[in-house]
This record gives structure tokens, C-alpha cells and sequence, in this order.
């Protein structure tokens, strides 16, 4: 097998992790080589943030944003002070892509386009001289006496003094991320945390849920349960031909997959998770005298969107949709009012990698030095983004993780 080529730094993997790992390295003069196995860099990257890419999350606050990070917050506090969401802001600011704030300071590119994200980084690897090898798939690292010297393509062997590895999770494997990279790492010694789809929709078995599919519920609350287990959250719902995806339901996958290894979990959707039923009673009657003289179902049209309507009538019978409103039984009324505080649900599994935003596991920050990503097991080896083991919830989070372990490995790397 051919050797090619000798460069400061290997990366692998061209997403946003890599890509910032890659551009800081050449940005202080390193000769970088950055190898993808995709034609095109940052595909993942592209479609996040349903297109527009919730590029980072407006927390200013060092401590108030790693509470987010679960157990890796004190981890992540060496790299978040050198490269923190200010850091991020300027840097695309500074690249004449500005971003602007939305709810649960989700922060996007003003131009509301994942694909400017991606062709501002590959601007800045551009800029900065990193060459990159696209169409080329990594199978391994070459190693010689327990260290690495090499890393092996179809196309030949590949030399650096240092490699960063950033070819991502396991979620949404058609973007290229199937988490080999995991496995090369733990074939080396590194100990890779078992990989699970997280942010991840929830199958469920109701039939409202399917026949409403594409409609979301606004600022809803909804309860989990199972036996004396019950989690409670609020937010937005999407229900889907399986089941139910959205902020709410991702950010609670990880729990309830936990309780779906006992079995079937039950709850309920609360459209009004703020009044209790006195006033929601008060609110309906409200709608009702208004619309008098339509039918149930169609006064409640002015109220909620349809798909909402058809969920809260799905119990009750065609006579009772088609009552007049003025003329509805207050034991009809009320049951309608406990069906719009409690629409049951049972959630029966969650959706696999293809869905998932990311996944769980991979390496184990233990082995890492925290000021350069550096691996305590291999002078010459960094590891950034997805490949970590870093719980964290939707909104933004996810894509910091890359910008600053990417550029703290790119700022570092080489350096002793
Ligand atoms: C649908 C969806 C929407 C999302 N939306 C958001 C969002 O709005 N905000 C947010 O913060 N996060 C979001 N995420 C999560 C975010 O996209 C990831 O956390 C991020 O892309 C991880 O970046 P990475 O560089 O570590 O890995 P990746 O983006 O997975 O990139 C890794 C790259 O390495 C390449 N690679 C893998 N193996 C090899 C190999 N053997 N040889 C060569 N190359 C290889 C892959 O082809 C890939 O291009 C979303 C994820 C998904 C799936």
C-alpha cells in the first residue's frame, strides 16, 4: 500500500467538528489534510435544524449553559472558556454570517439556512489551506508498537504528526455518520460508552395520534407513567405517522426510553398544562355561547386548528359532534373538558438511529485531557464532537459542542 503525503494533522471526518478543527489548525499555520468519505463536507450539518440550524444556544453564562451538559459539565468548563458561545457568535458575525435569537434562546443564522452554515465553514477551511480529500473513507488507524503512524484508505496510507477524529455518532446514518470512528478508538484502548439513538421520537399506539399526523400541539403539557414513575414536561408536540416527535418529546426520550425497558409507558397530553378544569370548564362554556347555534365540532374549530378538534372528539360519538352547541348536556361538556386536560397516550418504543438528532456514548472524557481534547492514551491523537460521550438536550447544544472542541483540538493540537 501506497504512503502519501506527510502533513501536520490529519482530520477525519468533514462535519462541523472537524471542519472547525481542521480550519483552526491551518488558521496558525499548520499544514492540514481533512478527509471525508461523502463528496460533499458537512451533509449532516445541512439539514439540521429542520434546514435552518439552530447553530448554538444563547446562554452568555458559562456555568448556566453546561448545566446542560449533564455529567461532562465540568469536563467541558477548560474548553468552553477558551472558545464559549460569545466566541461562536463572533465567529460567524465575523464572517458576515450574523445570527439572531429565537424562544429558548435557539440561535440561528440570520439568513434562516443550514447550507450558509456549512458554506462558512467550508470558506474558512478553504481560506486557511487545508486540503481536503472528499470521497475517501478511512478504514482504521495504522499503528506501529502501540502507536499511531498512520491512518489507512483505499486510496493508500495517509501520514501526520497528529490526527484529530471527528467522524460523528450513529444518528441519521445516511449523512455518513455510522460511528465507525468509535470502534477504531476503542480498538486502540479507549473505552467507548455503549452508543444508544437519543433525541429520538416516541412510537406510540393511539390512533388520534396517527390521524391528526402533522399537526402540532402548542405549549401542551404531557405526563409519562408507568407504575409509581411519572415525568412531567411542557412544550411543543409534533404527531407524526408513527407517533410523537418535537422539542418536548425528544428532550424526554432518554427517560422514557428508561422506563420502556420495563415495558409500556402510559400518559396523557394536557392542552391546557396552566388552567385546571374549572377553567378550561369556563374557557368551553365561553366558546360554547358564542357559537351557539353551530355544532360542537364546529364551534370547537374556532377555538383549536382541526387536527386538535378531531383528537379531543375521537371518544365521543357522531350524535354528540354534530349536537348543537347550546343545546350539549353538562355531563357531555365536562367529559369533553376532561378529554382536552388528559388525551391518553401509549408510548410503546422510540424510533431508531435514522431519526434520532444524535446519539449517546462513545468516548470516555476520563481519557481525554480537558484543556486540549487531547487523548491521555495517544500524544498524537484528539477527539471532538459526536464521538464524545456527552449527554446534552436539543436547542443548539450540540452544534457548540463542535465549535468549541473542534477549535480547541485545532488551537492545541501540535503543540507539545
Ligand atoms: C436531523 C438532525 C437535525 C439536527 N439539528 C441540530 C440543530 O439544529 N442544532 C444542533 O445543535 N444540533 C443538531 N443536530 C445534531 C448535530 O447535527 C450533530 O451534533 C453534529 O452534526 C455533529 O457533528 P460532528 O462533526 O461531530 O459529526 P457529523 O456531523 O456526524 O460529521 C462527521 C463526518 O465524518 C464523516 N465520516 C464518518 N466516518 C468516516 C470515515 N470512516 N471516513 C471518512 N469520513 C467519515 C461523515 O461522513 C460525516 O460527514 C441535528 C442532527 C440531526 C440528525
Amino acid at each position: 500500500m501506497s504512503i502519501i503525503n506527510t502533513y501536520d494533522v490529519i482530520v477525519i471526518g468533514g462535519g462541523p467538528a472537524g471542519m472547525m478543527a481542521a480550519g483552526r489548525a491551518a488558521e496558525r499555520g499548520l499544514h492540514v489534510l481533512l478527509i471525508e468519505k461523502n463528496a460533499v463536507l458537512g451533509k449532516k450539518l445541512s439539514i439540521t435544524g429542520g434546514g435552518r440550524c439552530n447553530i448554538t444556544n444563547a446562554e452568555f453564562n458559562i456555568r448556566e449553559l453546561l448545566r446542560h451538559y449533564g455529567d461532562a459539565e465540568q469536563f467541558l468548563y477548560s474548553p468552553f472558556s477558551q472558545f464559549d458561545v460569545q466566541r461562536t457568535f463572533k465567529f460567524f458575525t465575523d464572517k458576515k454570517l450574523p445570527l439572531i435569537i429565537e424562544d429558548r434562546k435557539r440561535a440561528f443564522p440570520e439568513t434562516q439556512k443550514a447550507s450558509d452554515v456549512t458554506q462558512t465553514m467550508i470558506e474558512y477551511i478553504k481560506k486557511n489551506n487545508v486540503t481536503v480529500l472528499i470521497d475517501t473513507c478511512v478504514d482504521g488507524f495504522k499503528m506501529l508498537n502501540g502507536k499511531i503512524v498512520g491512518i489507512i484508505t483505499k486510496q493508500g496510507t495517509f501520514i501526520a504528526k497528529s490526527y484529530i477524529v471527528a467522524s460523528g455518532g450513529k444518528s441519521h446514518t445516511e449523512t455518513g455518520s455510522t460511528g465507525e470512528g468509535i470502534s477504531w478508538l476503542s480498538q486502540i484502548g479507549h473505552t467507548v460508552h455503549e452508543s444508544n439513538p437519543n433525541l429520538v421520537p416516541l412510537v406510540v399506539d393511539d390512533v388520534w395520534v396517527r390521524r391528526i399526523s402533522g399537526t402540532t400541539l402548542k405549549n401542551v403539557g404531557v405526563v409519562f407513567r408507568q407504575e409509581t414513575k411519572k415525568i412531567s414536561k411542557s412544550g411543543n408536540v409534533l404527531c407524526t405517522h408513527f407517533g410523537l416527535s418535537g422539542p418536548l418529546i425528544l428532550n424526554s426520550a432518554l427517560e422514557v426510553k428508561e422506563m420502556l425497558k420495563n415495558g409500556v409507558v402510559t400518559g396523557v397530553v394536557d392542552l391546557f398544562p396552566k388552567d385546571d378544569v374549572g377553567a378550561v370548564r369556563d374557557k368551553l362554556q365561553d366558546i360554547l355561547k358564542k357559537h351557539q347555534n353551530k355544532t360542537l365540532a364546529n364551534a370547537l374549530r374556532e377555538w383549536f386548528e382541526k387536527g386538535i378538534v378531531d383528537a379531543v372528539l375521537e371518544s365521543f360519538s357522531h350524535d354528540v359532534k354534530i349536537c348543537k352547541a347550546h343545546s350539549l348536556e353538562k355531563t357531555v361538556r365536562n367529559a369533553i373538558v376532561d378529554r382536552m386536560k388528559g388525551i391518553p397516550l401509549t408510548v410503546t418504543g422510540t424510533m431508531g438511529y435514522d431519526w434520532a438528532v444524535v446519539s449517546d456514548g462513545g468516548v470516555d472524557l476520563e481519557e481525554l485531557d480537558t484543556k486540549t481534547m487531547r487523548s491521555k492514551l495517544h500524544t498524537n491523537l484528539y477527539v471532538v464532537g459526536d464521538v464524545l460521550h456527552i449527554a446534552r438536550p436539543s436547542g443548539g447544544y450540540s452544534l457548540q459542542l463542535c465549535w468549541t472542541t473542534g477549535w480547541v483540538a485545532g488551537d492545541n493540537v501540535g503543540k507539545g
